[in-house]
């Protein structure tokens, strides 16, 4: 049986990410994860992620930002806006002294910039492809077993980083507040007649958000959201007719749309783990929680996880102590708490028909337009500086 310090199970973004982070800690780490590399696809065809301010200053620190840069687009601008109503909400990155509220990176980029990091610097044991089928907790140690693991290993301390399914902490019987918000996020990517001048487009429409964000070049990623059986509709359409579709619904802001990518979809619940610890394990990013994608919080909000667990990992001599889990959890809680309202509660404002909260609505984004406090706050919590900053991501340029 291989021993070690710390091993993470999942290597997606969060996973590889705290693997990147505890490079130079003197642990021995392994990174277990079931799936082989994607293939890439071609450049402008993929899902990006929306990284925010503090997530560029975490993967700056950890030295793999200058990898993913060169394919991230800046995003100076957001406009928030309803669709059939005039008030529109905007953000700009000069207002909170930035050059960009967010990068809107392939995920492709992101997720292969780590794990090269991974390989390079020796930060992890990558275990590849290989599946834990079975955990087993004693006093001192975690077992894991499964498929590939050359017999099993033990660690002081597992991380859970195996997604909103997380067959872990179904394991422990870890409960989940789990909501099913009957939609459906289409990803696609349009080519557009006018320069999107790196703004991000958040629409809302009656049927749920269309968000349009900036990609290198005149192509931009496109997020349209729907019930789940107008999804199936709308995947069912030929280019031209979805084109039209998404023209329809978001207007002409940026001009004609030609040339559509592939579309991916992705039904969407929220899934909250009711304990973000179990006896010797941690969970983190879409294993602690899974939010609904509007406003790009769900990797960003896993990365504070990570950068997190980092910080307080050098303060335990023994990584999986229960004064360490205790530790974690106050830190995070708040955070999560907060993330996971502010994503919840703008889904259900505007996903909500009931008459009256359309002039709420249409209020609320004049209102923000206005209201310098309710700005800073908003903006705050989408730049990833919420109720808890990770060391990383404070005071660095
Ligand atoms: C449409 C859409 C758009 C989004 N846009 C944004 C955005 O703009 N900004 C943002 O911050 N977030 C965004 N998100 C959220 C973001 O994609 C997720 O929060 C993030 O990818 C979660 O990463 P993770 O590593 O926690 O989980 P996952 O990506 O699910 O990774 C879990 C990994 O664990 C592995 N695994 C599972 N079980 C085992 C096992 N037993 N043994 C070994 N390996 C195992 C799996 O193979 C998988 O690779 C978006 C999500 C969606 C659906």
């Amino acid at each position: 049986m291989n021993d070690y310090d710390l091993a993470i199970v999942g290597g997606g973004l969060v996973g590889a990410s705290l693997a990147v982070a505890l490079h130079g800690s003197g642990l021995r780490v392994a990174l277990i994860e079931a799936a082989a590399p994607p293939v890439a696809d071609a450049a402008w065809d993929e899902r990006c992620i929306g990284l925010n301010e503090a997530t560029r200053r975490i993967f700056d620190s950890l030295g793999v930002w200058g990898a993913m840069r060169g394919d991230a687009e800046a995003i100076a601008a957001t406009h928030v806006s309803e669709q059939g109503r005039f008030g529109v909400a905007r953000f700009h990155a000069s207002e909170a002294g930035l050059d960009a509220l967010g990068y809107n990176t392939p995920l492709r980029s992101i997720h292969g910039s780590l794990l090269q990091r991974v390989r390079d610097s020796g930060a992890a044991i990558l275990l590849c492809p290989a599946r834990v089928d079975e955990v087993q907790v004693d006093g001192e140690h975690v077992h894991l077993h499964g498929t590939a693991l050359d017999g099993g290993l033990r660690a002081r301390l597992l991380v859970a980083a195996d997604g909103a399914r997380s067959p872990i902490r179904q394991s422990f019987g870890i409960a989940t507040e789990a909501h099913d918000y009957a939609q459906t996020a289409i990803v696609s990517s349009v080519r557009t007649q006018r320069e999107h001048a790196g703004i991000a487009h958040e629409r809302f429409t009656p049927d749920g958000p269309i968000a349009v964000l900036p990609r290198p070049g005149r192509v931009c990623t496109v997020v349209w959201t729907v019930p789940t059986d107008v999804a199936e509709r709308l995947l069912a359409l030929s280019e031209a007719a979805f084109l039209q579709a998404l023209q329809a619904a978001f207007g002409h802001r940026l001009g004609q749309f030609s040339a559509l990518g592939r579309r991916g979809a992705y039904p969407l619940t929220r899934v909250l783990s009711t304990r973000l610890v179990a006896e010797r394990t941690v969970f983190v990013g879409n294993a602690a929680q899974t939010l609904h994608p509007v406003v790009a919080q769900g990797f960003n909000l896993g990365l504070r996880d990570v950068a997190t667990l980092a910080d307080l990992l050098p303060d335990y001599s023994d990584p999986g102590c229960a004064a360490l889990l205790h530790a974690y959890v106050d830190r995070r809680r708040d955070d999560r708490r907060q993330a996971a309202d502010f994503t919840d509660g703008l889904v259900r404002l505007f996903s909500n028909r009931v008459p009256g909260l359309g002039e709420l609505r249409h209020f609320g984004l004049s209102a923000l337009n206005l209201s310098g406090p309710l700005k800073r706050r908003m903006l705050q919590r989408s730049l990833g500086f919420g109720a808890h900053t990770p060391a990383a991501a404070r005071d660095r340029a």
